[in-house]
């Protein structure tokens, strides 16, 4: 049976840490972190993503700021606001949460905040530090894949990690993070031809497909490290990607969802945003 992976312990000690930092960094410049979170028409999952940042920011001693935009808000006026956003000195992150509405371009969006307050590590900038290991900001997802992966002092150096999912947000900076790590990495996605024969003979699983029960138990290697990202509303509740019951059967290690990735990933953002604040003066 595997080890289940506290994720909202792991997520507390962050939050203990930033708030450390922010305390710290606040008695000796008189910064106050601050992050903005720009929503536009947000659905309902976006508010709840965005509150619960909010609470986070609160609990910590960070300030947050929420511009509530309407659906009819065009591209020109979300990129003014973000322009007006970047040159607030006391604004140091700077998120645009996703989706968008449709007929706006969200590459135009994520390049329009800068580098410099982009918390979430999405814009091309960040993402090409990323690549050539240079520093910047690390998007949050990916970053708490690797804080749980780091913190069980398992050695990963040539062992094969297998990625389900390629996204912007996820798959593609976190098999970056990975090759860091000296994984053997291999992303699948959905014209993958044999997930189940990639998955099985991975030592490392990271699931990020955003599909309920995707990956099934009996494919999981005996032993395996099984980190689940994704989030699927259903009519029992949130569930993630891997069919867990059955996993947990077989995998050394496993994160549950909810409790897993997601409070480590909202305490990455926070990570950032006192990052940002810290190099911002
Ligand atoms: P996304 O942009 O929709 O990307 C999904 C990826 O999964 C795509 O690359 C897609 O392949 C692949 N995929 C979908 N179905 C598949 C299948 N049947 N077999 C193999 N690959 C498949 O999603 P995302 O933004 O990366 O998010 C993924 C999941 O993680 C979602 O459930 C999201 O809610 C969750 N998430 C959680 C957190 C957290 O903090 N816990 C943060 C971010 C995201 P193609 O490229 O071929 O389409």
């Amino acid at each position: 049976m595997a080890v289940l992976i506290d994720g909202r312990k792991l997520g507390n000690s962050i939050l203990g840490d930033v708030s450390e930092r922010a305390v710290a960094l606040a008695a000796r410049t008189g910064i106050v972190p601050t992050l903005a979170a720009v929503l536009v028409g947000g659905d309902g999952a976006s508010v709840s993503y965005v509150r619960q940042k909010e609470r986070a920011c609160e609990r910590t001693g960070l300030r947050s700021v929420t511009l509530m935009l309407p659906a009819s808000t065009s591209e020109a006026e979300l990129l003014e606001r973000i322009d007006a956003l970047n040159r607030d000195s006391a604004i140091h992150g700077i998120i645009a949460q996703l989706p968008l509405p449709a007929g706006i371009d969200v590459e135009k969006v994520v390049s329009a905040v800068s580098p410099a307050k982009d918390v979430d590590g999405f814009h091309p900038v960040n993402l090409g530090l990323l690549m050539r290991n240079a520093g910047g900001l690390v998007p949050c997802t990916p970053a708490a894949v690797c804080h749980i992966l780091d913190g069980l002092g398992v050695s990963l150096a040539g062992k094969r990690a297998v990625v389900v999912g390629r996204s912007l947000v996820v798959g593609r900076p976190l098999s970056c993070l990975l090759l860091r790590r000296d994984l053997t990495v291999t992303v699948c996605h959905t014209l993958t031809e044999d997930l189940a024969g990639e998955v099985s003979r991975a030592d490392v699983v990271v699931a990020a497909a955003g599909r309920a029960a995707l990956v099934r138990g009996e494919w999981v290697k005996p032993g395996a490290i099984v980190i689940d990202v994704g989030t699927n509303p259903t009519p029992a509740g949130l569930v993630g990607d891997v069919e867990f019951a059955a996993a947990a059967e077989r995998a050394g290690y496993i994160t549950p969802v909810p409790g897993g990735v997601g409070p480590l990933t909202v305490a990455m953002l926070l990570r950032n945003v006192v990052k940002a604040a810290s190099t911002s003066f």
